[in-house]
């Protein structure tokens, strides 16, 4: 069993911050998980599971034990002949199972290349992009309960999906880990080529597949900055979505405001652009600023603390709500003890 004290995650977080766990263990597969799980039970550790970091804000020390899945091998698990359902373990790179699919004319990922983490994370947030969510194609996932140790599946409809969100980021669903996800593809699944940017990209062509997913990787590397060169966790807020009424209310007094319909009659708004009017585009502080290539993107250019990012978060947060009565809310979690989001 391969628990190592008092370990960096410097490499093992995008926004490059130089945090150190208490304990630090990869975990290769559920027999192995079990076993640690019960080193920490015994030594009353909590537990923290951690990806390649790309969602989340560690603050300088993490306590407690954290847990890396590194199991892989992606099984088949049926094949009807147009339909596939794939048992993809956690450890798994999510861009790599991507390219993986598309090169096996399986297909409905596309449009999430290049997201970076893994495909154990990628159901906490209900990874989506250029108009297509994970749980379009989950199944379900294969959880251990950190508390008990015991092996569960759940399926799609009790990882309660939504917007950016799961059952994952509710206290209800923090105690399971994800050892899987099994996802059904499609050999013959409609191409998404409707969004605005890829359909700018595309042309007039009648899309395959592959030139979907070419696409979504050519906007991505223009449009959002890349972690290696300028660390950063992605967009830091979730687009709101508000009522009809207070919807109806801002755009009255900003008509420019992009606007999309949502789920139960709501209006999912754009953060990118209130944030932009606010002039936070390019600004710094305390070596944190908001990208000149995207608004929604906060890089790390010297911060050495979680602080740091979130103070910087915080101001955006309070000048949002001053001027548009909108409270924003982080997409990114903050793991340690610095976990309190801007309010
Ligand atoms: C440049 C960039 C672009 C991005 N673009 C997008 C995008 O277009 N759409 C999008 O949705 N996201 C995007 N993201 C966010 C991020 O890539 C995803 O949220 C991704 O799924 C995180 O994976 P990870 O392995 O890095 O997770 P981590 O950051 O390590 O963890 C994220 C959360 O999941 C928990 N977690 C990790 N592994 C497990 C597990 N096995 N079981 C249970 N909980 C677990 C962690 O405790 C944490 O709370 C982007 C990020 C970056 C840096």
């Amino acid at each position: 069993m391969g628990v190592s004290a008092s370990v960096s995650l410097a490499a093992l977080n995008t926004l490059r911050l130089p945090a150190t766990a208490d304990w630090f263990a990869p975990i290769g597969n559920v027999e192995e998980l079990q076993a640690v799980l019960s080193f920490a039970r015994n030594r009353g550790l909590g537990v923290l599971p951690l990806g390649e970091g790309s969602n989340v804000v560690l603050s300088d020390h993490i306590p407690g034990l954290v847990l890396h899945m590194v199991n892989r091998g992606i099984q088949l698990r049926r094949d009807d002949g147009e339909r596939v359902c794939l048992r993809v373990p956690a450890g798994e790179n999510w861009h790599d199972l991507v390219v993986w699919c598309c090169d096996q004319g399986l297909h409905g990922l596309e449009n999430l290349a290049l997201i970076p983490g893994s495909v154990g994370a990628a159901p906490v947030q209900n990874i989506g992009a250029y108009g297509v969510e994970l749980s379009e194609r989950v199944q379900g996932v294969e959880v251990v309960n950190t508390g008990s140790g015991k092996a569960d599946y759940l399926s799609a409809a009790d990882c309660c999906f939504g917007y950016r969100t799961s059952l994952f980021k509710h206290a209800e669903g923090t105690d399971f880990l994800i050892t899987a996800v099994d996802l059904v593809l499609d050999r013959r699944a409609p191409v998404h080529a409707e969004y605005p940017s890829l359909q700018a990209a595309l042309g007039d062509v009648i899309p395959t597949h592959r030139q979907v997913m070419e696409a979504v990787m050519a906007v991505r590397r223009r449009r959002l900055p890349d972690p290696v060169i300028a660390p950063n966790v992605g967009s830091f807020f979730k687009n709101p979505v508000v009522g009809f009424d207070v919807a109806a209310a801002l755009l009255a007094q900003h008509p420019n405001l992009p606007n999309y319909p949502a789920e139960a009659c709501r209006v999912k708004l754009s953060a990118a652009w209130m944030i932009d009017q606010l002039g936070w585009r390019g600004k710094e502080q305390g070596g944190v600023a908001v990208s000149d290539a995207h608004s929604l993107v906060l890089v790390n250019r010297t911060a050495t603390t979680s602080r740091a990012v979130l103070a910087l978060a915080q101001a955006i947060y309070d000048s949002v709500l001053e001027h548009f009565g909108v409270a924003l809310s982080m997409e990114p979690t903050i793991l340690g003890p610095d976990g309190s989001h801007p309010q």
